[in-house]
């Protein structure tokens, strides 16, 4: 059981109920709130450990909401999931670039709404998730290393040689595995290390490095529409 209390934004009262429902039987308690302006002023209020966003709201849009967040010193780090119907894929893009830490598509499964949650708030507990202060990780069981400083990836024990642009869109997948990164973010990421890339290219520079990784590449998942995201898979997770 938690106390982690998690903020429902949510103008449905149906959806609302239903994701109360799901949220509550893994312990967390909720609250909803039907607008965006009333849940800015709560959350402000009271932070939560974690906002659900629906994008569609009355009045002043999820998206608006995000920003807001985002923009003030106090509300800036909180986990944001944004909620979007099916089709929203610009929606997405932009809420994800707007800082939103991930979303779910209604209708969801509450498994997957269950594990994107706790997939945030596990990271957040995690002392010292500011990455910038490590120079190599390891995934995938140890399969897949990563050494900053040294600008040098190993698959199996051994390395692979990639491009100096494939090395940073890898290590910055890698940075936040399991969460989706548009091509946008892709392209900042690797800002200053080529010239200006475009959305199309970085799907080329996917490719390539996918088939550097061989069968590691297919960790690196195409989100249709929205962008890339580094599969959680590990060796003891697998059923
Ligand atoms: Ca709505």
């Amino acid at each position: 059981m938690t106390n982690q209390q998690i903020i429902i934004v949510e103008d449905e009262p149906e959806i609302a109920e239903l994701i109360e429902l799901h949220v509550k039987r893994e312990g967390y308690s909720t609250q909803i709130i039907g607008n965006g302006n009333d849940a800015l002023v709560k959350i402000k209020e009271t932070p939560p450990d974690l906002i659900l966003l629906d994008l569609m709201l009355p009045g002043m849009s999820g998206l608006e909401v995000c920003r807001a967040l985002r923009w003030e010193e106090a509300t800036r780090e909180l986990p944001v999931i944004m909620v979007t119907a099916r089709g929203e894929e610009a929606d997405i893009v932009a809420g994800l670039e707007i800082g939103a830490d991930d979303y779910v598509t209604k209708p969801f499964s509450p498994r997957v709404l269950i594990a994107r949650i706790r997939n945030i708030l596990r990271r957040r507990s995690k002392p010292g998730h500011d990455h910038s202060v490590d120079t190599s990780q390891i995934l995938f069981g140890g399969r897949l290393s990563i050494d900053t400083d040294r600008h040098e990836v190993r698959i199996d024990g051994k390395s692979c040689d990639l491009t100096v642009t494939e090395f940073r869109i890898l290590q910055y997948l890698c940075d936040r595995p399991g969460f989706v990164r548009t091509r946008h973010q892709i392209i900042q990421s690797v800002h200053g290390v080529t010239a200006v890339l475009s959305p199309r290219t970085i799907d080329v520079h996917i490719t390539s490095l996918r088939r550097k990784m061989g069968d590691l590449g297919k960790c690196i998942d195409t989100i249709r529409g929205v962008g890339y995201r580094l599969d959680e898979w590990s060796p003891d997770e697998e059923e």
